[in-house]
């Protein structure tokens, strides 16, 4: 009898989101008339910009003739995409990245869970709470966890609590961990972090030998230029982060698939004999035994990102979703509900009334406004109070929306 991987028995069997779904439909078999928005999924809404869709046009043409059809690509992508992100997203900012540090891949949801395929046991991990599922729920899985605990953490994670008593900013960890999930702007809080906050955040994994593993998949929605867009920005970052990058959010790719992750060659970890070893060459050995890269179409579609078309209408689509979160936090404000991100984040994290938890203002905002958002308890124990409302959606329903909130709840 083959063993199963027991690990996956200490998840909380997907909690959040089926949970939603349920009491929406509980809600809406009740009441069948009622118009029910949906600002609760971080998912794009508005369709892929025309020079993305011209290039993945002619791209299709390309497969088409046998002079400049694509079979396997190199794992690690196209040179033509690599050049265009190292020149682009990095060389213009006035970070050394080289394209060969660059890696293509289907997605940040994947890089930052496989990533772990090439860390070793025993680690000490900070997580922030709330956080993005995914981090911790793949930590589970490669067995760096112990079992849940009865407060919602997983025994073995160190949990660094971001609430509006410390700003979103989450606190150094006390004594030393190995590695630290950073997400800025951040997913669900909306939070940003200056150049000085993470320049002590590089400081400090130089200092206790830790890799700060970056999640800069919202990069694209900072509109005060002072933040920083990619954690190369600050010195010291070569030696200690890795950052994982995607074209969902700011290109609408999240049904198309494209993102990349940046491994510094500088970066290194330790081997069970004590010695140092660099993690790049481990990345690109994984990606090319277990990975055959993204099709040669996608890649077309994400290098026109880069044109000066694309560059033009993926800020338009920036700020169209920019504009939503501006309506939902003034509505939200209008009616002396606090709030949170939604200026360099497409997310807003409000602070439910009075002592209401996360899950009474879920069902208050469903059965007064007919609308579903997610419940911040639900990304940690430390959401809970806090809710999060997602700009990704048409203007129509955000508008509607908005009069709602201050229809039911001012
Ligand atoms: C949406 C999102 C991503 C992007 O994931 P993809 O797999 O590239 O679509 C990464 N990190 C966070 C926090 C996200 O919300």
């Amino acid at each position: 009898m083959p063993r199963i991987n027991d690990n996956f028995l200490k998840l909380k069997a997907g909690y959040l989101f089926p949970e939603i779904g349920r009491r929406v439909k509980a809600f809406t078999d009740a009441h069948p008339d009622a118009a029910v928005i949906k600002l609760g999924i971080g998912d794009v809404t508005e369709p892929l910009p025309e020079a993305i869709r011209n290039a993945m046009h002619t791209a299709i043409d390309d497969m088409g003739r046998h002079d400049s059809f694509h079979g396997y690509g190199p794992e690690q992508g196209y040179a033509f995409l690599r050049d265009k992100i190292a020149e682009h997203d990095f060389g213009r900012r006035g970070c050394d990245i080289s394209a060969d540090e660059i890696f293509v891949s289907d997605g940040s949801k994947c890089d930052t869970g496989n990533v772990l395929d090439i860390l070793g046991p025993d680690n000490r991990i900070a997580i922030t709470d709330p956080v993005y599922p995914v981090y911790v729920d793949t930590n589970v899985m490669a067995g760096n966890t112990g079992e849940m605990q009865e407060q919602g953490g997983y025994e073995g994670l160190v949990y660094l609590p971001v609430t509006a008593e410390n700003d979103f900013n989450p606190p150094l960890p006390e004594g030393k961990v190995d590695l630290i999930y950073l997400c800025f702007p951040n997913n669900p809080t909306g939070a940003t972090i200056t150049k000085e906050g993470l320049k002590q955040w590089v400081d400090y994994a130089n200092a206790n030998d830790s890799i700060i593993l970056y999640d800069a998949a919202y990069q694209a929605f900072i509109t005060d230029e002072s933040l920083p867009r990619s954690i190369f920005e600050i010195d010291g970052a070569r030696t200690c982060a890795i950052e994982f990058r995607s074209f969902s959010k700011n290109a609408g790719f999240t049904g198309t698939r494209c993102a990349f992750t940046v491994v510094p060659k500088e970066l290194t970890g330790t081997t069970a004999a004590g010695e140092q070893h660099a993690i790049h060459p481990l990345w690109n050995r994984r990606q090319s035994t277990k990975f055959n890269g993204v099709s040669y179409i996608v890649q077309r579609g994400a290098e026109a990102v880069y044109s000066e078309a694309g560059q033009s209408q993926v800020r338009e689509l920036i700020s169209f979703y920019m504009e939503n979160a501006r309506l939902l936090r003034e509505g939200l404000g209008s009616i002396g509900i606090d709030c949170y991100g939604g200026v360099n984040a497409p997310y807003v994290w409000l602070k439910t009334p009075g002592k209401t938890t996360s899950w009474d203002f879920f069902d208050s905002l469903l059965n007064e406004a007919h609308l579903v958002g997610t419940p911040g308890s639900g990304f940690g124990a430390a959401g809970e109070g806090y809710f999060r409302l997602s700009a990704f959606n048409s203007r129509e329903n955000v508008e509607e929306a908005v009069g709602r909130i201050r229809k039911n709840l001012g």
